[in-house]
């Protein structure tokens, strides 16, 4: 059967890094399936755009060279000389179309000419959108509807989202949203699954920084095996600011964890609130640049009031530490405070 060769040779030939492996496929196709089901966005996708998005999922990684596109520009590499935008994601994308160009492979071969066609735009955009230099932009995307739409599924008593609306997400921003959450989404799995994909691409990055440094170029960010070896805050991506930072998330995250448990309002909420309550608090403040002004990505955790209350709660809520801890917080924003203002001089 062709599907089976495909995913079969696509294993075959995912290439053997720590990190950016099958494995990561399947898992991220799993997160892709799962944001699609339990979000309830089933109902707004054809069988061939759901086809799309996991196959999209199964490929955004294929053929992986452990690297990263500015590493591709700087060692000057046969990819970046073929490529010369989003280098890795066009890798992992022509890698794929010469996988399905051999007619054993190929997945959609008995399809109509149309359908062949949807399927390779969905796939194109989605995997395209993985490129982190559109990060900003669809998050930005994301901000606008939280701060147009976020209300009204805050104060609906039934589970709303602005996704469920075609006027609102198209089809590919959906994709690509399912996407980045079950590709950057492995922060939210249990702990112990979680620490290992973190020590996976931790180990991928320090790789890629020794051989960075037997080419005599410029080391990576976060490749240094020497200087980088804070893990919880490499790893997670978060800007390195005094206050706003991976540790900060953690302890919001353990904060809403705190309200919502101690006063008795686990009952009130179903495991898909609690999900949303938590991944909310975790990415609050994800990629924060140290500047201030952008709150509004709370009511994208927005079901019942609740939640941003308890969100509210466990940000501003270092008051209420013991002091020693309090302290601690108070002394990192403040020096984050003065570090804007030092920006802000020069500027
Ligand atoms: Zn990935």
């Amino acid at each position: 059967m062709v599907l089976h060769r495909f995913l079969r040779a696509l294993e075959a030939c995912y290439g053997g890094q720590e990190y950016h492996n099958a494995v990561h496929a399947a898992d991220v196709a799993l997160g892709v399936h799962y944001f699609i089901v339990n979000f309830g966005l089933t109902a707004r996708l054809t069988k061939l755009e759901l086809l799309a998005a996991l196959v999209g999922a199964f490929v955004h990684d294929f053929n992986h060279p452990g690297t990263n596109n500015n590493h591709e520009v700087r060692a000057g590499t046969e990819r970046a000389l073929t490529h010369t935008d989003a280098i890795l994601e066009r890798h992992h994308l022509h890698s794929t179309f010469t996988l399905l160009a051999t007619p054993a492979f190929d997945l959609f071969g008995a399809m109509p000419a149309d359908d062949r066609e949807l399927c390779r735009k969905l796939i194109v955009d989605m995997v395209l959108a993985t490129d982190l230099k559109r990060h900003v932009d669809i998050i930005s995307t994301l901000r606008t509807l939280a701060a147009q739409h976020g209300h009204a599924a805050a104060v609906s008593a039934e589970w709303t989202s602005p996704f469920q609306a075609q006027a609102l997400v198209g089809v590919p921003l959906l994709l690509a949203v399912a996407l980045k959450f079950a590709d950057l989404g492995h922060s939210f799995k249990p702990f112990h699954l979680h620490k290992q994909w973190a020590e996976r691409i931790t180990d991928e990055f320090w790789a890629l920084g020794d051989r960075e440094r037997q080419l005599g170029i410029a080391l990576s960010p976060l490749c240094d095996r020497h200087t980088d070896c804070d893990v919880p805050e490499s790893q997670a991506c978060y800007g390195g600011q005094e206050y706003h930072n991976a540790v900060h998330a953690a302890d919001v995250a353990l904060g809403v964890h705190y309200f919502i448990v101690n006063f008795g309002l686990t009952a009130r909420l179903t495991k898909l609130e609690l999900l949303a309550a938590l991944v909310g608090a975790f990415v609050h403040d994800f990629n924060h640049p140290g500047t201030n002004n952008r709150h509004e990505a709370q009511a994208l955790v927005g079901v019942p009031l609740l939640l941003p209350v308890a969100l509210k709660f466990a940000d501003l809520g270092h008051s209420f530490k013991p002091f020693h801890l309090h302290k601690q917080w108070a002394e990192r924003i403040t020096d984050e405070f003065w570090a804007l203002g030092d920006r802000e001089r020069q500027l």
